[in-house]
């Protein structure tokens, strides 16, 4: 819930008892009035309007209240009392009256390779479970250092896609994230250190939350200065989904989670889509490309012995003829009682070359910060005491 998004919930809901009911004694002189709890859940969640009052009752300027988020989202600021540009009385208010995050840190696992992830808790709406999501902060390697990092972020807490090798959904969806949760992601991470692009590649299908996403990505736009070109969303391709989302003037790249050439393996590897030809999806991808005048990545989960054969990378290259695509291919990163295999590397190379002789970009990309559960999901499955192993990074 940010600034201009009426969709989601305004005061009064979601929010604590208050202290006492009202209309029912009047504080006396010895007793203090009692304060009513925080109408948002955090300083994102406000509507830029109202915040701009409140400021102003606190005794600021309303344009303190952009100031705060700046310093919030810009800076990665996470305490008001670091926020030096806000005036000392304000500074002191703040923290009582305008809960600056409406998650918390969980955990932060650090890896070797500089990847930290962090595990941030959402709480209930309502009858709605709430529950953790995962962002990572990836640091460019080698020559890059210094540049900034790759942030991915998750759309939503759990997944109904259910895809059998993705720790995500295992527990299916809890809910849907707010504008503001997903938006809070990123001031986590701009306090780990500088982002110069984001990834919407963590838990959760970004194409069934599209409206707090995009609402989301604006304000990352406005105060972060990242916009299309630096933001790449991952979606399993839902057709219609996808075309509405071409016209909706995206704000950011595309990348289709394909991971098989074959309809009956598209079936059994994304169960949400059952039913929908690769056809249908590689259409709505081309729609995708004459709309915005973007290309596409078509990410590929290298499961080994299912997907990674010779036939399966040449019926690939006759579906993908005749497109501009690039495809990252991605060793599977092995999550225990799922049943999965890591491909041999050989395999992967052989694929990846028969998809480079045949004209398509095929990089291989191995997940970052593998010693620290890096696949979708793993992390909240190392706190729920499930299962979960990772095979590091080669
Ligand atoms: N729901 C979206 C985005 C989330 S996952 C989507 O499916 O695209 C981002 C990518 O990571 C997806 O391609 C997903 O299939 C892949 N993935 C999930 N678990 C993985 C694992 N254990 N190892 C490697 N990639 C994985």
């Amino acid at each position: 819930m940010i600034p201009g998004d009426q969709s989601v919930s305004g005061p009064g809901e979601e929010t604590p008892e208050p202290l006492k009911p009202s209309g029912v004694q009047v504080p006396g002189p010895q007793q203090p009035p009692s304060r009513p709890p925080p109408p948002y859940p955090g300083l994102l969640a406000w509507p830029e309007q109202a915040l701009q009052e409140r400021f102003v009752e606190l005794g600021g300027r309303a344009f303190h209240a952009r100031v705060a988020r700046e310093q919030l989202l810009g800076k990665g600021i996470l305490d008001y009392a670091q926020m030096t540009s806000l005036p000392a009385r304000l500074r002191e208010a703040l923290p009582s009256e305008i809960p600056l995050l409406a998650g918390t840190s969980q955990r932060k696992v650090e890896s070797r390779d500089g990847t930290t992830k962090l595990l941030l808790d959402f709480p209930a709406q309502g009858t709605t479970r709430g529950g953790g999501v995962e962002t990572v902060h990836i640091p460019p390697l080698g020559s890059k250092r210094g540049l900034g990092a790759t942030l991915c972020v998750s759309t939503q807490i759990g997944c109904p896609v259910a895809c059998p090798f993705c720790a995500s959904g295992l527990d299916g969806l809890a809910r849907n994230l707010e504008a503001h949760e997903i938006l809070e992601q990123f001031a986590q991470g701009r306090a780990i250190g500088e982002l110069r692009r984001a990834v919407v590649m963590g838990i959760g299908e970004p194409l069934l939350n599209f409206e707090n996403l995009t609402s989301a990505l604006e304000h990352v736009h406005n105060l972060m200065g990242l916009g299309a070109r630096k933001i790449t969303v991952s979606t399993v391709g839902f057709p219609e989904r996808l075309k509405r989302a071409a016209r909706s003037q995206p704000r950011f790249q595309l990348a289709i989670s394909l991971h098989t050439p074959d309809d009956d393996q598209h079936d059994e590897l994304i169960p949400a889509l059952r039913g929908t030809s690769i056809d249908e999806i590689l259409a709505a991808g081309d729609d995708w490309f004459e709309v915005t005048g973007r290309e596409i990545t078509y990410e590929y989960v290298l499961l080994g012995g299912e997907n990674d054969t010779m036939g399966h990378a040449e019926r690939l290259i006759r579906r993908l003829a005749g497109r501009r695509a690039t495809v990252n291919l991605i060793p599977y990163n092995t999550t225990r009682g799922l049943g999965y295999q890591r491909p041999a590397p050989e395999d992967v190379e052989i694929f990846a070359t028969l998809l480079t002789e045949a004209g398509i970009v095929a990089p291989v990309r191995y997940s970052r910060g593998a010693d620290g559960a890096a696949a979708c999901g793993q992390l909240r499955m190392i706190r729920s005491g499930a299962p979960c192993r990772t095979i590091p990074a080669t």
